[in-house]
């Protein structure tokens, strides 16, 4: 790459291939780490010179590389120049800020010095002795966390990798409390067994009903609650669904309210809902996966009204926390409940301090467990609550003016409101007779080719959702590199394509 750091250019040949024991020797490895520091330096520094959207094709890169893996080490310099050559085209760039499709998100310096760290240390901290400072420093981080974002002192946290498996282990806790002892039973060959149901709203993410599926309980035990016009879960269907489940003899053990729905960001009446599982003892998780990282806004922590009663609560700083992916965090209520469904201690597991301290490992599938804390404590501590806060709320301003743009052209209209840094809008010029159905035929198909216009270019990077059966372009502001030039290159981005398609 012509903006491949000089110093890596000039890189000396290596002190020489390791001898058959030992890691790479001391000189090299700090020969090459200032350099990999260097070179990432640069990378951040030229990223808006390359493609946010990789421009290769299925397979390229798999055809560019050896089959076989090499049966003599090589060179640094060589390894590095191939990330360079091939890895680096291969990339669609998170990190750059004109990223606006999915949830944007994006790393942080003291997020990637904790990932190094962590790397360097590689603690796997299943037990408390195998990582006390693992152990302790993700109580204290997530207690910061949960201080930050105003959550209720009785919820305790603990990292999992992603939401997915955050909301998962929710749902085993959850159902570890309708003692029908599963945990010892099983499910499977089981009369006496009711169906079980959990709740979501339609607009609910999928890794909730692929947790369900995972926990053996099958996806009829999902029950898809209707949505109102604001894509907010109907908290009234929720309440007859249940009443009409109980009648039929089944059992609602769980709703999952979602604060920040994938498509639109909308979020669930969770006072609303709370009251309906406070009525029918049901579990409350919610999945704040992308929004619950507002609440550390001062102003924006109503989005969380209600949760301060939830049994259950993920959040993914890796979304918009600027923490290098990956970083789930569940809050949980009944640790005893999420203990009971997972702990499992073997012989060679067990320490003499194992009933005075926490342990990893009792509380998920996973034994060994990355030190993922440190990178969260290093974020907290560099950019502080403030500095945090500040980001987020710049990001919902660029929305907004986003938004204002979108509301003002007879040419774009919005299909959903904005409350945080999501948009979502598509462009609607009219055409002379034009019916109702060529109407929105015409438009899906208008939408999509700007969408792919826009990404082709490689200046900037969205996505879409379907809402009400209407294609919908979504603007997600997240990375902490976008600035409001970014935002106005990719509104006349998206202008020009609407004026090449129209
Ligand atoms: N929940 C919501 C609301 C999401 O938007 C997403 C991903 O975008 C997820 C869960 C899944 O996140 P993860 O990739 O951490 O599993």
């Amino acid at each position: 790459m012509n903006w491949q750091h000089k110093t890596m250019q000039k890189a000396k040949k290596s002190d020489g291939l390791s001898p058959t024991t030992g890691d790479m020797g001391r000189e090299e490895f700090r020969r090459f780490g200032h350099e990999l520091i260097d070179w990432i330096s640069d990378y951040f520094d030229h990223l808006e010179d390359l493609p946010v959207l990789a421009q290769i094709e299925p397979g390229d890169l798999k055809a560019q590389l050896p089959s076989s893996p090499p049966e003599q080490g090589e060179p640094m310099e060589q390894i590095i120049a191939d990330v360079d050559r091939l890895i680096v085209p291969a990339l669609t760039h998170w990190s750059h800020p004109s990223f606006f499709a999915y949830f944007a998100t994006s790393t942080s310096a003291p997020g990637i010095f904790g990932e190094l760290l962590s790397a360097a240390f590689d603690n796997k901290a299943m037990l408390w002795r195998t990582s006390p400072a693992s152990t302790e420093l993700e109580e204290v981080t997530l207690d910061w966390l949960r201080q930050m974002m105003g959550l209720d002192p009785g919820l305790s946290g603990i990292i999992y990798d992603t939401a997915s498996v955050s909301s998962m282990h929710a749902i085993a806790a959850a159902r570890e409390g309708v003692e029908l002892r599963i945990r010892e039973e099983g499910m499977s060959g089981r009369a006496d067994l009711p169906l079980l149901r959990v709740y979501v709203s339609e607009q609910s993410h999928s890794s909730i009903e692929k947790g369900v599926i995972t926990l053996g309980l099958g996806q009829r035990a999902v029950c898809k609650i209707p949505t109102d016009s604001d894509f907010r879960m109907d908290a009234k269907a929720l309440e007859r669904a249940i009443e009409e489940d109980k009648r039929d003899g089944i059992v609602p053990f769980c709703i999952v309210a979602t604060v920040g729905t994938t498509s639109t960001s909308s979020i669930d009446p969770v006072p609303a809902i709370i009251q309906v599982c406070e009525k029918h003892t049901l579990w409350l998780h919610v999945d704040a996966a992308y929004a619950g990282s507002a609440a550390v806004v001062p102003e924006l922590r109503y989005i969380l009204n209600g949760c301060e009663r939830a049994d259950s609560l993920a959040v993914n700083p890796h979304k918009w926390l600027f923490t290098p992916f990956d970083l789930s965090v569940l809050y949980c209520r009944h640790m005893n409940l999420l203990r009971r469904a997972f702990s499992l201690v073997p012989e060679y597991l067990r320490t003499p301090e194992q009933e005075k301290v926490r342990s990893g490992s009792d509380y998920g599938i996973q034994l060994g467990r990355r030190f993922r804390a440190l990178k969260l404590w290093m974020i907290i501590r560099y950019f502080g609550h403030e500095g945090l806060a500040a980001r987020i709320r710049e990001h919902c301003r660029l929305a907004k003016m986003f938004a204002s743009w979108v509301e003002e052209s007879p040419d774009w209209e919005l299909l959903a409101p904005v409350p945080l840094a999501l948009v979502c809008f598509r462009a609607c010029p009219t055409i002379a007779g034009d019916t109702d159905e060529t109407r929105a035929k015409r438009l899906d198909i208008l939408n999509e080719a700007i969408m792919h216009g826009v990404n082709a270019t490689g200046r900037a990077l969205l996505s879409h959702t379907r809402l009400n059966d209407k294609l919908t372009l979504r603007l997600s502001i997240g990375n902490i590199r976008t600035t409001e030039k970014h935002v106005l290159q990719v509104w006349d981005l998206l202008n020009e394509q609407l004026a090449i398609l129209r």
